[in-house]
């Protein structure tokens, strides 16, 4: 902390590639990609360990691409996700050569075809349908409901599949669905890939073959005391059903969630009658999941402190609003000064962070053989606002 200061999110390598490799292993050798979800966590550093040991790339923007490649990762390995691609990034992807375009809709496989005869090549596709499955997931991360903005209903996707069997501008590879985040029941995932399989039937009736089928991210990990999804079982579940179909996975927060956390220093404490406010320097900017989703972060002190004050605080940031905190009503023994390690915090956690209150986003360091890197430089003051441009009168 002397020498990266506070806050800051620390990382570790080993984890992360533990967790990948542990996706991609059950699979043994039938055909299959892990296509590490980006935006989880899109530090140049975390996609490159991931690149170097085999990961795929599951990304949803040209940001994404760019920061792929960057980093090493290979188009050819990527599936680009995302309900409203633009056509410089599908025009991008076509000429990176991306592995698959995962699509959303029939205006967006249009504008696919559209940019693809524009550059007179074939794009990959793959559609993307919404299985109608209940994820039991928080609403905001729930995603395979009819009524949810993502893919296409189930009964939709025949037509579209036509579609693009007719079109010489679009080369179909594979189904996708992807149901929704944070899922710790295995059900709605096999429910989900009933439902895919049956369509891929009816598909094969028609004369259209998949070669692969890509079955999103969502493996829930642990915040508290859940009981999550056993992935080489979940795993072993598919490869039960599918025959030799190539199977793709796109896990984000199960790769980098548990691998990560975020450090923050207590500034004050602050007592009355009903509450205890520790003050921390690290805030809803910082880390939004407790202020946007409610979301359990475990809280552990870097250093046991005896000496300090035993209560149930809450654990609050410096930003104007009520609901900036980072955990509520947790037993710490707790001074002025000293650290605490807001656990899990890898995923959705440095990507999701913002400039609010005019406050530098946090630097990054990854531990890797049992050295510290730093991974992205604290921003300065003057990185807040030197885009920004004075109007001349
Ligand atoms: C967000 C997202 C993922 C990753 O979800 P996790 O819950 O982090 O595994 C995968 N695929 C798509 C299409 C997504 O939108």
């Amino acid at each position: 902390m002397d020498r990266y200061g506070s806050p800051l999110y620390v990382y570790s390598r080993t984890d992360i590639e533990n967790n990948w490799r542990e996706f991609d292993s059950a699979f043994g050798d039938h055909p299959h990609l892990v296509c590490y979800a980006v935006k989880a966590n899109s530090n140049i550093a975390v996609l490159n360990v991931l690149a170097k040991i085999g990961a795929g790339f599951d990304i949803v923007s040209i940001g994404e691409l760019e920061r792929v490649l960057a980093a090493g990762g290979q188009a050819s390995n990527c599936v680009f996700s995302g309900v409203a691609k633009t056509q410089v990034e599908i025009k991008r992807g076509l000429e990176a050569g991306i592995r698959c375009f995962n699509v959303e809709s029939a205006a967006e496989l249009g504008r696919i075809e559209q940019v693809a005869s524009g550059m007179n090549v074939q794009a990959p596709i793959s559609i993307r349908v919404n299985p109608n499955v209940d994820a039991k997931t928080h609403p905001y991360i729930s995603t395979g409901l009819k009524e949810n903005k993502f893919g296409v209903d189930i009964d939709d996707a025949l037509v579209l599949y036509k579609t693009a069997q007719q079109s010489k501008y679009l080369s179909i590879k594979g189904l996708d669905c992807h149901i929704g985040s944070q899922l710790t029941d295995v059900s709605p995932f096999l429910d989900a890939l009933d439902k895919v399989l049956g369509l891929i039937e009816i598909l094969k009736n028609q004369g259209i073959d998949i070669e692969h089928l890509d079955l999103g991210g969502g493996v829930g990990i642990v915040y508290d005391d859940e009981t999550t999804i056993d992935i080489a079982a979940y795993i072993a579940a598919v490869l039960k059903k599918v025959g030799n179909l190539e199977i793709i996975l796109e896990p984000g927060r199960a790769i980098v969630g548990n691998a990560g956390a975020f450090i923050t220093k207590v500034e004050f404490l602050k007592r009355n009658s009903d509450k205890s406010f520790a003050i921390i320097d690290g805030a809803m900017n910082d880390l939004l999941r407790p202020a946007f989703y409610n979301a359990y972060h475990q809280v552990l002190p870097v250093r046991e402190n005896a000496q300090g004050i035993e209560s149930n605080w809450d654990l609050v940031g410096p930003i104007c609003e009520t609901g900036d905190f980072l955990a509520k009503d947790r037993v710490l023994s707790l001074s002025e000064g000293d650290y605490l390690a807001i656990m899990s915090a890898g995923a959705y956690g440095f990507t999701m962070s913002s400039n609010y209150n005019s406050r530098p986003r946090v630097a990054e360091v990854m531990v890797s053989d049992n050295t510290h890197h730093l991974i992205r430089k604290r921003e300065t003051i003057q990185d807040l606002f030197n885009t920004e441009i004075l109007i001349n009168d």
